[in-house]
């Protein structure tokens, strides 16, 4: 799955191979959020054969290899990606539950320590109330749950909501 079609987070689902871009992962179904794929700038850089998306994005697509998802959807029993906007219109995360136990695989919900903290503190590109709201949500249910929390760009951690105040712990 993708959780968002900002290029740091797709570039990897191709590789250049004596000249020419394959897809990474040539049995994988890619779960991109359809309102990413609607994107302005997405939409704009396909139709005009940008070579940062035809080199990625087009590669699966021509491969068959795209499935355009928009809300819950599962994978397979306790693996299940659910869309936390703002960060993009259809920023999504990926579930892993095995019983009790979660770990969330949050992309770029949070960037660091000091956005997971504070949830009014966001990126300037970002949908602002939507996120925090996403944020909120997203912090409270992982506190409850004491899940783990894998961001694409922190180390590993836990949040927990104390008194309406989101702490981070790594792990
Ligand atoms: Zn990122």
């Amino acid at each position: 799955m993708v959780t968002h079609l900002h290029f740091d987070h797709y570039a990897g689902v191709s590789v250049e191979k004596g000249g020419a871009w394959e897809p990474t992962f040539p049995n994988a179904v890619h779960l991109i959020p359809l309102r990413d794929w609607n994107m302005p700038d997405v939409a704009d850089a396909r139709a005009k054969g940008d070579r940062d998306v035809t080199t990625t994005l087009g590669v699966i697509e021509k491969a068959g290899l795209v499935r355009l998802v928009e809300g819950r959807v599962g994978i397979t029993r306790g693996v299940y990606v659910e869309p936390f906007p703002g960060e993009s219109p259809g920023h999504q995360i990926l579930t892993v539950a095995s019983g009790q136990k979660r770990c969330y695989c949050i992309g770029d919900l949070y960037h660091t320590v000091e956005e997971a903290v504070e949830p009014g503190l966001v990126a300037t590109w970002t949908d602002r109330d939507t996120l925090v709201a996403s944020k909120v949500r997203f912090a409270s249910r992982a506190s409850r749950e004491r899940a783990l929390v894998l961001s694409g760009h922190m180390d590993p951690g836990r949040v927990s909501v104390i008194a309406g105040t989101p702490r981070w712990k790594a792990v």
